[in-house]
């Protein structure tokens, strides 16, 4: 019988510029037991970002020894660079029954997917996965160019890449239309307290413990 309540994997992605960091940003903010998974990448930090909190900065060699030791949950190549998600990590704290946030793109986010489907993950309930589409084309343009960090060639790849992985959400449980961040926080809040209420995730014969969950 198992009564330890185990957490969930919540697992979102978006094109650049939909919104998502906000969305993830509000989420932590409101649940003292949703944790983000850091990963490890190979890209340069950018401005303010810090090793260990925002991301482990490694170096292409440095991955690719983790990948081969397995230490990923699942790794992929997104403009140029390394991104994976550390796998231990992960696990631990889902054993202890932490939530854990991953912000994670649509190929690596697929090879999650997979890897549950294929029975290569101790914890396969434990997912719940958000694509997070933003409401136009055009106005995820608008907002990239409001960002004023990209030349017009560098939209115009992003716009591309975007439509590319939008053609993806419908391999996610759940699809949030991005609105005002208010109304994506809304709905991504109230995904994960439905997600806590099912059955299916109640530890056996003792639905009562569900009173002690803190979110
Ligand atoms: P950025 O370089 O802008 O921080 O992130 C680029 C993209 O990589 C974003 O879509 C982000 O969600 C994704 N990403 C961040 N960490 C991971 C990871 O561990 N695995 C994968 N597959 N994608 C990641």
């Amino acid at each position: 019988m198992n009564d330890q309540r185990t957490g969930l994997i919540v697992m979102i992605s978006a094109p650049s510029g939909g919104g998502k960091s906000s969305l993830c940003q509000r989420l932590l903010n409101w649940s003292t037991n949703l944790i983000y998974s850091v990963s490890c990448t190979t890209r340069a930090p950018r401005g303010g970002e810090q090793d260990g909190r925002d991301y482990f900065f490694l170096t292409p060699a440095e991955f690719e020894k983790r990948i081969a030791q397995d230490d990923f949950l699942e790794h992929a190549k997104y403009n140029g660079n390394y991104y994976g998600t550390p796998r231990r990590f992960l696990e631990d704290q889902l054993a202890v029954g932490k939530d854990v946030l991953l912000d994670i793109e649509v190929q690596g986010a697929g090879q999650v997917m997979q890897r549950i489907r294929a029975g290569g993950f101790a914890y396969p309930q434990a997912l719940v996965s958000i694509f997070l589409m933003p409401p136009s084309l055009e106005l995820l343009e608008t907002r990239l160019r409001r960002r004023g960090t990209d030349s017009d060639e560098t939209i115009k790849k992003r716009l591309a890449l975007a439509e590319r992985e939008m053609a993806h959400w419908r391999e996610y449980d759940y699809v949030i239309v991005s609105g005002s961040l208010d109304d994506d926080f809304a709905q991504g809040k109230s995904i994960l307290i439905a997600e806590k209420c099912r059955s299916s995730r109640q530890p056996k014969d003792n639905p009562w413990q569900q009173k002690e969950l803190s979110f």
